[in-house]
């Protein structure tokens, strides 16, 4: 997934901490864990709860509710829920001191995982929702107010996505110009290692028509970026208006007529998913990002098989070459696990090599975690965490590397910069390469929303330098110094 899966983002989510806040309405807090999924549901959460009467607050200790949207994908990942949740007890004792009332939810996987253990190792908790009933959490925090204790895990019936407010479009507005757009829920893989399939359930694709209607909405709020999301968002089908049965390249060629939506991305995607129409988007649609989250997870054909993967490492590369070969200048992301049950030096040496061989621009890789009810946990050749943490630091070497030689490589180059915040340092602006690398300019260069050409003049640790093409050599870059 794009952003690391162990990213926590503190606060209400980032992208929504602007709303506007009332000091009249209740006050909700979002911590939000895990991927851009998380992200998004607690957008959608929070919208639900607007219609409830409660604004977003920052603040934890201001808040009357406080939501934990959770990830359940490694160990570490569920165990800073629960030592959050010690935190969050001391804090609603002291507001109770103060005559206060503190409703404390958890949502997202380790909700929908844990479900009553949650109650059982944390009393402090007054609600657990698990990620497809997100529609009824307003009824729910009602039902918790009135001092019921409620876990609500099962599977809805219905659609959570057509019961789901629409945002206002104040709250679009202010979540920046570009937005996350969850078309496809689910797994049907089961890869031997990953809990999706138990906590996110079977693959949902949500229908054209609503996909539409959302993306429509975002970008007549000022949306110019969209990055269509799912945990295999490439096995995304839907029934179009002509009654055919669309993939997710055809759905692609759909958003790019929106006028107003200039850029498009999708993340999270299967190698098996990947069919001709998606690779044809590649090469036909200027709006859709040559930037490709493409996770093969291990370079050996042996792993690949006991993880369940359905493909073999020359399968992936074959692929590789048909998408390069539609899209030159398109960069390669991936997910590694190093350590997976009986992974070998040799198997581990393939996964170097199959790095060495795709270049990657960017990449994410983790320490094999295995997760209770996977087949991957009860494998009985469990590898030494020493020898995970050896293997890991070479991996995350060479794929820095890479990361670096890529950036570099930039240097010099005229590209596309959609602008999209102010930078940290005064006098600065923060947008987006085209490869998903923040790019700082000087503010002056133009206005947030703006998609401007710039010249790559520096290529920082985290982010690129760079400025206007159409400036004097007088106007210099922007502040030599500071990094996002
Ligand atoms: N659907 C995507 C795919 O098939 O590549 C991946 C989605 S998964 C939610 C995100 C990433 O988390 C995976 O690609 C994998 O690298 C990592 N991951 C999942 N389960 C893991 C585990 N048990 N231990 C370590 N990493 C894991
Ligand atoms: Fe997990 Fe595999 Fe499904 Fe990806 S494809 S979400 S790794 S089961």
């Amino acid at each position: 997934m794009e952003q690391n899966l162990t990213t926590e983002r503190s606060g209400s989510p980032a992208s929504i901490e602007a709303e506007a806040k009332s000091p009249t309405r209740k006050k909700v807090f979002v911590k939000t864990y895990g991927c851009q999924m998380n992200v998004y549901d607690s957008q959608r959460m929070a919208d639900a709860l607007a219609q409830d009467g409660y604004g977003l607050t920052d603040a934890i200790e201001d808040a009357d509710l406080v939501l934990l949207n959770t990830c359940h994908i490694r160990e570490k990942a569920a165990e800073k829920v629960y030592s959050e949740l010690g935190r969050i007890r001391v804090l609603k004792e002291e507001r109770a001191r103060q005559g206060r009332e503190t409703m404390i939810g958890v949502a997202g996987c380790v909700a929908q995982a844990e479900g009553q253990e949650i109650l059982r190792r944390a009393p402090v908790v007054d609600l657990v929702i698990g990620p497809q009933t997100y529609h009824r959490l307003p009824s729910v925090v009602r039902r918790a107010r009135a001092g019921e204790k409620i876990v609500e895990t099962e599977y809805a019936i219905e659609d959570k996505f057509e019961h789901l407010p629409a945002p206002e479009r104040k709250a679009v507005r202010s979540r920046g110009v570009t937005a996350f757009l969850t078309v496809q829920e689910g797994c049907d893989k089961f890869c031997t290692f990953c809990v999706v399939p138990y906590t996110r359930g079977a693959e949902v694709s949500r229908p054209v028509s609503q996909v539409v209607a959302e993306a429509e909405r975002l970008a007549e709020a000022g949306v110019r970026e969209v990055t269509l999301l799912g945990q295999n968002v490439n096995a995304w089908h839907g029934e179009g208006p002509d009654g055919s049965e669309w993939g997710l390249g055809r759905l692609l060629f759909r958003l790019a007529e929106i006028p107003g939506l200039d850029r498009l991305r999708y993340t999270t995607s299967h190698p098996r998913d990947m069919d001709d129409e998606l690779i044809a988007a590649h090469r036909d649609l200027d709006k859709l990002m040559p930037y490709l989250h493409l996770p093969v997870q291990a370079g050996s054909d042996r792993i690949l098989k006991a993880m369940n993967r359905r493909h073999t490492a020359a399968d992936y590369m074959r692929l590789i070459e048909r998408i390069r070969a539609a899209r030159p200048d398109i960069a390669m992301s991936g997910d590694f696990i190093v350590g997976f049950p009986g992974e070998t030096d040799e198997d581990f040496e393939d996964t170097m090599r199959i790095v060495r061989d795709v270049n990657y621009a960017q990449a994410f890789s983790f320490k094999y975690s295995p997760r209770p009810g996977t087949p991957g946990a009860e494998m009985d050749n469990q590898v030494p965490e020493e020898v995970k943490d050896e293997r890991l630091q070479r991996l995350q070497a060479l794929l820095a590397e890479q990361q670096r030689a890529f950036a570099q490589s930039l240097v010099g180059r005229e590209i596309d910069l959609l602008l999209e915040k102010p930078g940290r340092i005064d006098g600065q602006l923060v947008g987006r390469s085209p490869w998903l690398q923040p790019v700082i300019v000087d503010e002056r260069a133009g206005r947030i929303g703006d998609i401007i050409r710039v010249r790559i003049t520096r290529a920082g640790s985290h982010s690129l330098f760079c400025q206007p093409v159409d400036w004097k050599a007088d106007l210099t870059e922007a502040a030599k110094g500071g990094s996002v």
